[in-house]
């Protein structure tokens, strides 16, 4: 019988990823909010489960795309009794190392593998199957991760063992914060200057300052005041929380990981609860009495 995948978290980058997977083998879904789960059903003819456990039970390898660790946790506790040996876990979330270790060991003592493989490329990198996954387990549940992933993945790369996927994409979230941040601060002061906000964009695009933020984020969506919602800066702010334990647990000194957390903090305190990572530029313009267009 055809391997079947169990999709848990059907959220912003969720959805798209189980769409993928869908396509590509039998699937199970379960989701918080179950009218979710079930309009995902009846849209790509996956099955919806009712129950955490109830997906267990019916699949041979589960993926959970969920806030944090800790809601993998719950789930995975919500599923005792119907994990098996020989099952295996792949934990999209962008997670934290030490929690993954611990929620490893759990699945470890009842025969169930568990690799942490966390994505990179946004909601649209989703939407079309390009993201970068990084694997973090033992190396002999990462072939079997790879096809469980290939579906939604361009790149993967086995970075290390359990944890080494949560703590990279912590790093790379950290410098996607820093580069909004001091994006967002600099262009604010330019155009206090005079300086139209695009005309500087574009200058930067063509010199060494330039980042993924200057040359896709800022003219998508702040030059265009479209200011779209699609990775939550409570999220990233979660992320750049992860990226300070790694470096706190590594013995790495960093005064700009701490200073770009409370900058999103500061943020976080301005804007609504739903607002977009990208809207920390926002909180900005609205400090500085200035839009950068
Ligand atoms: P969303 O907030 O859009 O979705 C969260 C999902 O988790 C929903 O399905 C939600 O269910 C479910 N959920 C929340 N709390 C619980 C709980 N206690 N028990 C069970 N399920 C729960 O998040 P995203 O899809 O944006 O992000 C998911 C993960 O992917 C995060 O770790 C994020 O950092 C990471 N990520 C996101 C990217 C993006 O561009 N959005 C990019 C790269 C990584 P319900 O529908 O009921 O609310």
């Amino acid at each position: 019988m055809a391997e079947r995948v169990g999709f848990i978290g059907l959220g912003a980058i969720g959805t798209p990823m189980a769409r993928h997977v869908a396509r590509a083998v039998p699937t199970t879904v379960w989701n918080r909010t179950a009218a979710k789960a079930q309009a995902f059903a009846r849209a790509s003819g996956a099955t919806a489960a009712a129950t955490p456990r109830e997906l267990v039970a019916a699949c041979d390898a589960v993926i959970t795309c969920l806030p944090t660790t800790r809601e993998v946790r719950e789930v995975l506790e919500a599923a005792d009794g119907a994990w098996r040996a020989g099952q295996l876990l792949v934990d999209a979330t962008s997670g934290d190392p030490a929690g993954s270790r611990r929620n490893a060991a759990w699945l470890g003592e009842r025969g169930v593998g568990f690799v942490d493989a966390p994505v990179s490329g946004g909601t649209s990198g989703a939407e079309q199957g390009t993201l970068t996954v990084m694997l973090g387990g033992d190396a002999r549940w990462i072939p079997w991760a790879r096809t469980l992933v290939a579906p939604y993945a361009r790149k993967v790369e086995h970075v290390g063992p359990v944890g080494a996927g949560h703590a990279l994409k912590a790093v790379n979230n950290a410098l996607l914060a820093l580069n909004v941040v001091a994006a967002g601060e600099g262009l604010a002061a330019l155009v206090k200057l005079g300086v139209p906000g695009r005309r500087a964009v574009d200058v930067i695009n063509a010199s060494s300052g330039r980042s993924n933020v200057t040359e896709h984020l800022i003219p998508e969506r702040v030059l265009t005041g479209a200011w779209p919602r699609t990775f939550s800066l409570a999220l990233l702010d979660k992320d750049v929380g992860v990226a300070l334990e790694v470096l706190r647990d590594t013995g790495i000194d960093s005064d700009t990981f701490a200073a770009v957390k409370r900058a999103l903090e500061h943020a976080r305190a301005l804007l609504d609860a739903g607002a977009d990572h990208v809207e920390v530029i926002r909180g900005i313009e609205e400090r500085a009495g200035v839009t950068i267009r």
